[in-house]
């Protein structure tokens, strides 16, 4: 069984897997792992084989904090003072690669930009530290499916295709991280995340947001069919029609799940992926109709990934 609890002991099997060019699934605050040590090429395309991931894409490199990026990537006064104001956390910086940078040219997927991320996960930075290595980790599971909230999801999702499963329990954020690029003049939201546009502004001041179309190739968590489910997906529901199962947002009578009953972005952020997963795993449904989500502030991230979920499949 590849699917093994938080302790010591699995801590200490992933750190010789992953020093071996191995996949280890680990979790983080915002959804569940799948890591490779960045500056092995064979185990970072082991990755890509393993999602069924389009090689273009480029992967996050998670660090234990933020010193190891001077290895990786030009950082500026824009670097140092968003670091110290959301990591760890889930901000990822878009920076430009050192030409000397150890990490495999895989995770760039071709581009002279790295993107890198400190987890604020007690497992997460423990693997760090045992493997002293960054880690290129995307979402763990299968390219344009779910991101996995929970270990079963990546179970489900990848199982034999990795090496090892840590289950740390539900992911906190629940939602992948914001992505920012930094390797321009003007700043730019690449995906948006629970770090708002708002929280960036006020640490290093304007910033623009990408949308889907302008950014594609650049930043493929912005391809138009992502985070697809089975069933197909109805957004903005006031109710559900006959066998659909509604997921609900703050009042929602005869909701089938509610994704936060109080309403609570932070909450629905959570809830999100495991609800759309229960919602699309149960046999009783044809379609998903999603209540309406207020489009400000995390509800903006909330809207990108249901949009995506339910863009026409390619
Ligand atoms: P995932 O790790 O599956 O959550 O996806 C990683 C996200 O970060 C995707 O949206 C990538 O396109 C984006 N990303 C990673 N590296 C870069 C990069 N060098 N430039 C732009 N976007 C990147
Ligand atoms: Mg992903």
């Amino acid at each position: 069984m590849n699917l093994q609890p938080a302790n010591a002991e699995t801590i200490a099997a992933a750190t010789r897997i992953l020093r071996g060019g191995g996949l280890v699934s680990f979790p983080t605050e915002t959804v569940y792992g799948l890591g490779a040590d960045a500056t092995q090429g064979q185990a970072v395309a082991r990755i890509f084989a393993a999602k069924g991931r389009p090689s273009f894409n480029p992967l996050i490199v998670h660090v234990a904090d933020q010193t190891w990026v001077a290895a990786l990537a030009h950082c500026d006064a824009r670097f140092d003072k968003l670091t110290q104001a959301f990591w760890p956390g889930p901000l990822t910086l878009v920076l430009r690669r050192r030409d000397d940078c150890p990490a495999s040219d895989l995770v760039s997927a071709g581009l002279d930009s790295i993107a890198v991320r400190m987890p604020d996960h007690p497992v997460a930075q423990a693997l760090l530290r045992g493997v002293e290595r960054p880690l290129a980790a995307p979402s763990a599971n299968a390219s344009g499916s779910i991101s996995p909230t929970l270990a079963a999801h990546v179970r489900d999702s990848l199982g034999q295709k990795v090496d090892l499963i840590i289950d740390g329990g539900a992911c906190r954020v629940g939602l992948e991280s914001t992505v920012l690029d930094l390797t321009k003049s003007t700043a730019a939201i690449l995906r948006p995340g629970t770090i708002t546009a708002a929280q960036i502004a006020a640490v290093i001041g304007p910033v623009d947001v990408i949308t889907g179309d302008q950014a594609a190739p650049t930043s493929p968590g912005q391809l138009a069919s992502h985070y697809a489910p089975g069933l197909p997906m109805r957004l903005n529901a006031a109710e559900a029609r006959p066998g659909e199962a509604w997921l609900g947002f703050g009042t929602c009578a005869g909701a089938a799940l509610n994704l936060s009953a109080r309403a609570d972005m932070v909450e629905a952020a959570a809830n999100l992926f495991a609800m759309m997963r229960a919602l699309d795993d149960s046999a009783r449904y044809k379609a998903i109709a999603v209540a309406p989500i207020p489009d400000v502030g995390i509800g903006l991230a909330i809207n990108d990934r249901l949009k995506r979920a339910a863009a026409p499949r390619p």
